[in-house]
């Protein structure tokens, strides 16, 4: 970044909750996958005499998420309408929070949140030549917004942000946060400053993987500088990510929330959390999170970052790992770990595997390739041999002993033994030895 500046970043993240059904209805959640408006129900387009009510699943999906985040959980919360009109919102109003949102608070990768809070989100609208169609499928499903505070200042930070809060989803069975299937949103609030004070923000939107958002900041920040240095001051607007370009361009300047006469939904009972959960319950069964894993198989297994990383971003193959390292001593953790991230997933790339649909962490027998590493460990195989019995293994399962003997693979440990083989080729080739 150019000398004596300083860029500022708070993130909007939005991310589906996976639940069954839909945030205010019975209609399922499943906003992508069926045929266009399958999903919708009376209650979803806000029909007279319909009434909501709340789906407790992601009520609890969002208080686990405050919990794994060291986050407060509000006691009191309730709903607000965000009043709207707009084709995708067939309520014209979304039901949101304002005041009292679930999770304050709280901490992730290091960076300070603000708060998450549940909402219902729109519908998708496809734009043709001379109208539009819309797809009232994923209206009302359930969706957290997670804002964090003015604290990050990188394209890293942010990338890294996004990241955690990926993993933390998934580890906890919260959401898949598929960026690339709009399962988790990422908007991106910059601003940049030479001084003390923070400049205005631009917020950037439709941005569609990790990177993007690495390189929407790096745009956006470039930009943001440029601006002040031609002397004028960058203004509060709301930006769109032109992935193709690879540039910012301006939308509209951005709305207040005054402009969206929020109030209470007057529909929904008001919650209190922690009369409806027991939250040190909840705490305690939360799962192992990934900065937990993380420590644990450097304490446990001595791995290196590269390795736990992979693991990190690959649960079933991290359960793959541990279940090996149950039939295995620690200092064979380094030998089974090569074998997991590099051989077998080298073999699930190669010609031999890639069409083969093989769920490998799934159906390989954790106790028979430990036994493997043993058999390796011990000398019986050298690494082509195992490597070969890995692929019969990967393929027809079954016991590397029975499979090395087959294919004649064990190799010869007896050291007595190897020097008369090797005395006798010694004494036949008296030229050669020479
Ligand atoms: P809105 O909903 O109008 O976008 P919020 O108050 O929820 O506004 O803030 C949105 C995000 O903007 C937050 O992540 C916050 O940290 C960030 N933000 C606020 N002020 C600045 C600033 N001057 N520079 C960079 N980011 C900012
Ligand atoms: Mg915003």
């Amino acid at each position: 970044m150019k000398e004596g500046y300083t860029a500022t970043i708070g993130l909007e993240i939005h991310a589906h909750l996976k639940t069954k059904t839909k945030m205010f209805s019975r209609s399922l959640n499943d906003p992508f996958h069926a045929g266009p408006n399958a999903n919708v129900s009376p209650i979803d387009m806000a029909h007279p005499g319909t009434l909501p009510t709340i789906n407790k699943k992601a009520v609890e999906h969002m208080v686990r998420i405050g919990l794994a985040l060291d986050a407060d959980i509000a006691n009191f919360t309730e709903f607000d309408r965000k009043n709207y009109f707009y084709p995708d919102i067939p309520k014209g109003y979304q039901i949101s929070q304002l005041k009292y949102p679930i999770v304050s608070g709280g901490k992730l990768a290091g960076f300070d949140l603000t708060r998450i809070h549940l909402e219902e989100d729109t519908a998708t609208s496809k734009h043709q030549s001379d109208h539009s169609l819309i797809d009232y499928n994923r209206a009302g499903t359930p969706l957290m917004e997670l804002v964090t505070e003015p604290v990050l200042h990188s394209a890293e930070d942010v990338m890294k942000f996004a990241r955690e809060l990926q993993l933390l989803l998934r580890y906890l069975g919260a959401g898949d946060a598929n960026i690339e299937k709009g399962e988790m949103r990422i908007e991106v609030n910059i601003s940049v400053s030479k001084t003390d004070k923070l400049g205005l923000r631009s917020e950037v939107k439709n941005i569609g993987s990790i990177s993007s958002a690495g390189r929407a900041t790096e745009y956006e920040i470039n930009r943001q500088i440029e601006v002040l240095e031609s002397g004028e001051i960058p203004t509060q607007q709301t930006r769109g990510w032109d992935e193709a370009k690879g540039i910012t361009v301006f939308q509209r300047n951005k709305e207040d929330s005054k402009d969206y006469r929020y109030f209470p939904e007057p529909d929904l009972p008001k919650l209190y959390l922690h009369e409806i959960f027991d939250l040190e319950k909840m705490r305690s069964e939360l799962p192992e999170l990934a900065n937990q894993k993380r420590e644990r198989y450097v304490a446990d297994f001595g791995l290196k970052s590269e390795d736990i990383e992979a693991y990190i971003g690959n649960l079933p193959m991290a359960l793959f790992f541990e279940a090996t390292m149950k039939g295995l001593d620690k200092s064979n953790a380094k030998a089974a770990s090569n074998y997991i991230t590099s051989d077998i997933v080298g073999m699930l790339k190669s010609d031999d595997l890639k069409d083969s649909g093989i769920d490998v962490w799934n159906t390989l027998d954790a106790k028979m390739f430990a036994k493997l590493i043993t058999m390796v460990d011990g000398g019986d195989l050298n690494s082509r041999g195992a490597k070969d019995i890995l692929l019969e293994m990967i393929q027809n399962g079954g016991d590397p002993e029975i499979i090395a003997n087959d294919k004649g693979l064990i190799q010869e440990n007896d050291v007595e033994a190897l020097k008369a083989v090797v005395q006798k080729i010694i004494d036949n080739n008296p030229g050669q030895a020479a």
